[in-house]
């Protein structure tokens, strides 16, 4: 059965070739050979990142591993792993999944994850995964959820158990583009909630927060906050694309 199955992969990758997400060559896999080497090269994963919040560590910071905001306020979440920087090679294909909703897409940037990231990530401790959730109003405009698209595709331990529907989100007051940590902050407080069902399913437990973009961290921190407030007692994120300006 494997052979027949290796066979008629074979025969569509010759049959069906694909595009690079990023370099747009026609070849077999969603992400080109060379395109991965470049990222593993330059991408954040290179750079010392505070372990908290991964922004990339000043030179003073570096023998803390914390950056200077995280020890000036500390967020509500304990970790954070990242793929890459927001304005690196991986922006223009998560503009294609988001906005002209190519959902091949999806599959090659969480190939990509999977093929640099997956692997050195230390998840044995980890319970529960939950992608941020969109608005209503995104997520009709939309179709379906970004974070959730990549979420439900990336490799994790098998102990893991990925939650589409736990963490929920009341409606948007206002778009929050443009705006510091503080503004959204305030904006974002008592945003989220987690489905009263799952409540006790969390309790003691760990859980990974996907997003497939982190800016200010306001969003990730309000949700960590939740989380925290129903009783679960550590909160990682895992992010796709990081802005990398240090927190105000
Ligand atoms: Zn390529
Ligand atoms: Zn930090």
């Amino acid at each position: 059965m494997q052979l027949l199955q290796n066979l008629i992969q074979s025969i569509s990758g010759q049959l069906l070739p694909t595009a690079c997400i990023i370099c747009k060559q026609f070849q077999a896999a969603n992400v080109c050979n060379s395109c991965l080497q470049r990222l593993y090269h330059d991408s954040l994963l290179n750079y010392e990142c505070c372990y908290q919040c991964a922004t990339p560590l000043q030179s003073a910071e570096l023998s803390s591993g914390r950056c200077n905001s995280c020890d000036r306020q500390t967020p509500a979440f304990d970790q954070t792993v990242c793929l890459d920087r927001y304005d690196g090679t991986l922006q223009e294909a998560l503009h294609q999944l988001k906005y002209q909703k190519r959902h091949s897409f999806a599959h090659g940037l969480s190939d990509v994850w999977n093929t640099l990231l997956a692997s050195t990530i230390d998840d044995q401790s980890i319970d529960y995964l939950v992608p941020v959730p969109l608005s209503q109003k995104k997520l009709l405009t939309r179709g379906f959820n970004q974070s959730w698209e990549l979420a439900r595709r990336i490799q994790c331990g098998k102990h893991i158990q990925k939650l589409a529907f736990t963490l929920k989100r009341f409606h948007d007051i206002e778009q929050q583009a443009g705006k510091n940590f503080s503004a959204r902050q305030q904006d974002i407080h008592g945003m989220f909630y987690i489905d009263a069902k799952d409540v006790p399913l969390l309790k003691g437990k760990s859980v990974v927060v996907f997003d497939d973009v982190m800016t200010t961290g306001a969003t990730l921190n309000e949700i960590a906050r939740t989380l925290k407030m129903i009783g679960v007692t550590w909160v990682g994120n895992w992010v796709l694309l990081r802005t990398t300006k240090l927190m105000p």
